[in-house]
This record gives structure tokens, C-alpha cells and sequence, in this order.
């Protein structure tokens, strides 16, 4: 169980509990690409208050602007807030299903003389407008009449019009000193078919309008969001208020999350996935779900790490590394060890007979010995890794070196007798070592120390995948730097050029083969790895490289 910190909401949600006796939160994501990391803070605190003092916490897709939206979008939602371990129950809504009512709303205010269809063209508009400094100006339709409104209205909804000829307009004060206030846009003709609603409609209404209403509908009781809205919160309230509706949800804004080395908002995801700087949502380089998902992440670590940042009205960039630690925290505990070799140099063992093959005990887990057990094939010919062997080491250097002698884990300890090289190149080819027969499973009895153990496969029974080994996908901790002052805010330019490296001929051991899509194991001394979900097949195993085990970013960070 994840720890649950206090946090200025949870203060304000107890507070307001010794009025109330329920709390109904909901998380109303656009269905407009997938979610992110980001999301993930957002859901978490949603799901957290609601369980935490026995409310609900609804799904609402906030679906109202069809030139964006897809199925395709929603069922990623669907399946990617499942994944990280949140249920709804039936509380899964649509605000197209209330459609219909926001309609209603609309005339309401009408009819109440609140609300007015501008002809303006949207330029125009937003020269009205004004700015931060400048106080904005009357459209020359606000003083409509209200039967006029509600004819034009109606024609607006029967598709009479062109898209932009009109849209409906609250009519509150243009000269407020937020320009939120100053008679927001509610309605706008578009025609075009809805995911769900299909041709029903051809005016939508605007988020303000619509999220307020939509929270009111459900009985939410606090209304949970980011601080870009709290500038909107007095035109939240403003709607309603004015509508007099029966439930007036508490907005609370909080700070969102950024996370160095990435860029989070589904606008810049939406442009790396276009221009194929990514392959795809799902890329395991993206901090999307779907993407960290694919990537070998667990669900727990994301929801630890949501729980540890914890929530605040200040904005700030955390730390890859604290969402990498605890990552690698978690997966220490649960990930079941194996042993790979991703750049191989053969060595054969002159004293081991040709034929014969030994099957040794591994264990799974080297503190859990519940994880149990598994077989690894001793041969004469077996892998290590390229650079666990210099032929003239420094001397601090406690791996395989000629003449020295070192531990094959769970195997043998073996000493280095002779380097054979390609005559024309120089390049080490393979390595001739003997063993000694005393030391079956890696110890020796006579207590003879050995520096070094290294990992290795059986060449004569070992798989061969492809790994995909991924580093940041930004160069700098906030890609929304530039470097160059023309290139302003552009964050591709700031792309690693190498955030993935793709090594082809990796040697695993064969119990790998079981291993099924997103379960991360413990390359012995590499990291964490698991199968790609997407592009492995039984006949071209890939796996991902989820984390390193140290952090050899540091490099990059300067
Ligand atoms: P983006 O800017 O990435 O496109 P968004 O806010 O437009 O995100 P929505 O689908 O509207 O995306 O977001 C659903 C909910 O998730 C909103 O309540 C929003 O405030 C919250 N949210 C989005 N991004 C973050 C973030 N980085 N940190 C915390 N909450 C977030
Ligand atoms: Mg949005």
C-alpha cells in the first residue's frame, strides 16, 4: 500500500465533511490523445479522496470539441486508468450525454437575459476583447432582445448557419479585470459529426460552460483541477450561480506536475507522435501511461510517486530520478533476477568436455528465497559481457583479465589462459579459460578470494533477442528552454538524438522464453528489462530495457 501523505486538499475535503456527510470527486479527461504521467497525479488524487473518506469518484469524459476527439482516445483512457488501479463502477459519464440539458441551461440564460448571440467574426471578438492592461469593449449585439436571442439560437441548433456566422456569448462585464469574465463564448456552430452524439448536433457548447454543469449534474462535491483554472473559478461560479442550479460544487486548484527530461502536454506528445519523432502514443520513450506501461513501469510506482510528490498550489519540475528511484524500488522487491549478456564475447572452457552439458540452480530472488529456484545450462561454450574482460587492466579492474581469475555466477570460478584475436583486425574473438571443478555453484571451499563475478549464458543453450535500450528523450531537464533565441519554446529541438539504441544479438538464458509481455526481470548487473508488448514475437523476442541499475544519466545532465 502506497503511503497517504496530508496535503491542503485532503485538510479542506476533512473540514468541509463535518458539514457534509459525502464526497463525490471526478477526473474529466478530453478524449483527445492518451493520458499522461501527469494524468496519473490527477486520477490518483481524484480516486485517493474519494476512497478515503467512502465517496465516489466519477469518469466523465469531457467530450465537446469533435474536431479533436476520438474512440480511439477513449478506450486508451479506459483501459490506462484500469491499469493503474482505479475503479468507477458504473459512474462513467459523457458530458455529450448532456448535451440535451446544456441546451436547456443555454436558453435559460437567455431567457433570464444573461446571455446574447454575437455576430461578430471571431477576430473581432477578440479585438473587442481587450487585454490584461486594457479594459475590452460592447459588442454592437449584446443588447439583442431576448426573443431575437432565442430565435437565432434555435437557428443556430436547426444548422441555418454557416460555422462562425454566430455563437452565443454570457453577457457579464467587459470591463472586469479578468478576461475570463468578459462575456465568454458558450456555444459555437460546428458542423461537424460527434464520436457519440453523431449528427444530432451542430453547435457545441465550451468547456467552462459545460465542465461546471456537468460537475453540478453529477452532485460532485469538490471539483479538483489544475491552476491554469483558477483564473475561470469566478466564471464557474458565475454559471452557477446565475442558473441557480441545484448543486454548486468547491472548485480547488492544485499545481500540475512536470517531470525533467520530458514534455507532458498532449498538444507536444500529439507533435512528437505526428512527425514520427516517436513511434507511436505508446512509445516506451513518452511519459504517457500506455507509453511507461509498455516500458516495464509498474502501476504501484507510479502511484507511489504521485502519492510522494504530493499536491501543492506551486508549480515545479520534479526530479526524473525520484520517479526512477522508486521504480527501481519496487522492482528490486518484485522483479525475479535472470541472467542476460547484450554484448557477448564467447570463452571456451579447455578443460570442460566438449559434450557434456550441467544444469545448475539459480535462485530467483537472491534475499526472497520464496521466489524459489530455476535451472541455468553450464556448457563449453558460454557468453560474457564485452567489457567485463581488458587484456590489460587497470588495477583496479575485478573482472576477467588474462591469467586472473573470477567467479561465473552460480557456475565456476575460471581463469583466463590465452586471448584468440582476428589476425587482420586485432579484435578480440573469443577467450580460452579453464575452470576449476572445485568450485560448482560458485564457491570455492578452500576460501580463496576472487574480485570479481560476472554474469553469463550458455552459448549452447541461450536465445538470441533483440534490446532496446532507451535513454532520455530530451537532452535537457526543461526541453522548453531553448538554446537559441530564434528557436524559442521549441522543445524538438531539444530531442536526444539518442534515446534509443537497438542492440540486435543479445544473449539470454533460456527460462527468458516463458517470459510474458510487461514483466520486468532483473538482468543480473544490467537493469530491468521486460518483453515488448507491441513488437515481440515467439520467432524475434524484443525485449525493453525499462531502467538501468545505476544511474548513468549524469553524464547527459550537466
Ligand atoms: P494537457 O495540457 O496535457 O493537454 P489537459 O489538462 O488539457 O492536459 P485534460 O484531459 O483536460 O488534459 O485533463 C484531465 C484532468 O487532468 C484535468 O483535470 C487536468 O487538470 C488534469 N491534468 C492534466 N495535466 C496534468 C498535470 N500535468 N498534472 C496534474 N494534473 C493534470
Ligand atoms: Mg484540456
Amino acid at each position: 500500500m502506497e503511503k497517504a501523505t496530508k496535503h491542503f486538499i485532503k485538510t479542506i475535503i476533512e473540514n468541509d465533511l463535518k458539514k457534509n456527510t459525502t464526497i463525490t470527486t471526478r477526473f474529466p479527461p478530453e478524449p483527445n490523445g492518451y493520458l499522461h504521467i501527469g494524468h496519473a497525479k490527477s486520477i490518483c488524487l481524484n480516486f485517493n479522496m474519494a476512497k478515503q473518506f467512502n465517496g465516489n469518484c466519477n469518469l466523465r469524459f469531457d467530450d465537446t470539441n469533435p474536431a479533436k476527439e476520438d474512440q480511439k482516445y477513449i478506450d486508451s483512457i479506459i483501459s490506462d486508468i484500469k491499469w493503474l488501479g482505479f475503479n468507477w463502477g458504473d459512474k462513467i459519464f459523457y458530458a455529450s450525454d448532456y448535451f440535451d440539458k446544456l441546451y436547456d441551461f443555454a436558453v435559460d440564460l437567455i431567457k433570464k437575459n444573461k446571455a446574447y448571440v454575437c455576430s461578430l467574426s471571431s477576430e473581432d471578438i477578440r479585438k473587442y476583447r481587450g487585454t490584461l492592461t486594457e479594459s475590452g469593449k460592447n459588442s454592437p449585439y449584446r443588447e439583442r432582445t431576448i426573443k431575437e436571442n432565442l430565435d437565432l439560437f434555435s437557428k443556430m441548433k436547426n444548422g441555418d448557419f454557416i460555422d462562425g456566422a454566430h455563437v452565443l456569448r454570457a453577457k457579464i462585464d467587459m470591463k472586469s479585470p479578468n478576461i475570463n469574465m468578459r462575456d465568454p463564448v458558450i456555444y459555437r456552430i460546428k458542423k461537424m459529426s460527434h464520436p457519440r452524439t453523431k449528427d444530432k448536433w451542430c453547435i457545441y457548447p465550451m468547456y467552462d460552460f459545460t465542465h461546471c454543469i456537468s460537475d453540478s449534474l453529477e452532485n460532485i462535491t469538490h471539483s479538483l483541477c489544475t491552476l491554469e483554472f483558477e483564473d475561470h473559478r469566478p466564471l464557474y461560479d458565475w454559471f452557477l450561480e446565475t442558473l441557480k442550479t441545484l448543486c454548486h460544487p468547491k472548485q480547488i486548484e492544485f499545481a500540475r506536475m512536470n517531470l525533467t527530461f520530458t514534455v507532458m502536454s498532449k498538444r507536444k506528445l500529439q507533435k512528437l507522435v505526428n512527425n514520427n519523432y516517436v513511434t507511436s502514443w505508446d512509445d516506451p520513450r513518452l511519459p504517457t501511461i500506455a507509453g511507461l506501461r509498455r516500458r516495464g513501469y509498474t502501476s504501484f510506482a507510479i502511484r507511489n510517486f504521485c502519492e510522494t510528490i504530493g499536491v501543492s498550489k506551486k508549480e515545479s519540475r520534479i526530479d526524473m530520478e525520484l520517479l526512477e528511484t522508486l521504480l527501481k524500488d519496487d522492482l528490486n522487491e518484485k522483479a525475479p533476477r535472470a541472467m542476460a549478456v547484450l554484448n557477448p564475447l564467447k570463452i571456451v572452457i579447455e578443460n570442460w568436455d566438449k559434450n557434456k552439458i550441467q544444469q545448475l540452480d539459480a535462485f530467483n530472488h537472491p534475499q526472497k528465497k520464496e521466489m524459489g529456484t530455476r535451472k541455468i545450462t553450464f556448457s563449453k561454450e558460454i557468453f560474457i559481457e564485452k567489457n567485463d574482460f581488458m587484456e590489460d587492466p587497470p588495477n583496479k579492474f575485478f573482472r576477467l583479465a588474462p591469467k586472473k581469475e573470477i567467479r561465473l555466477k552460480y557456475a565456476y570460478y575460471i581463469t583466463c589462459k590465452k586471448v584468440i584475436k582476428d589476425e587482420k583486425t586485432g579484435e578480440i574473438k573469443k577467450l580460452i579459460c579453464t575452470y576449476d571443478p572445485k568450485t560448482k555453484g560458485g564457491t570455492s571451499k578452500d576460501k580463496r578470494k576472487v574480485k570479481g563475478t560476472l554474469h553469463w549464458v550458455s552459448a549452447n543453450d541461450c536465445i538470441n533477442a533483440e534490446v532496446r535500450v532507451y535513454d532520455r528523450l530530451f537532452s535537457m531537464e526543461n526541453p522548453e528552454t531553448s538554446n537559441s533565441e530564434n528557436l524559442k519554446n521549441n522543445f524538438i529541438e531539444n530531442i536526444n538524438p539518442n534515446s534509443l539504441k537497438i542492440i540486435k544479438n543479445a544473449k539470454l538464458e533460456k527460462s527468458l522464453l516463458n517470459a510474458v509481455p510487461e514483466k520486468v526481470f532483473q538482468f543480473e548487473r544490467l537493469g530491468y528489462f521486460c518483453v515488448d508488448s507491441k513488437d515481440s514475437k515467439p520467432d524475434n523476442l524484443i525485449f525493453n530495457r525499462t531502467v538501468p541499475l545505476r544511474d548513468t544519466w549524469a553524464k547527459i545532465k550537466k
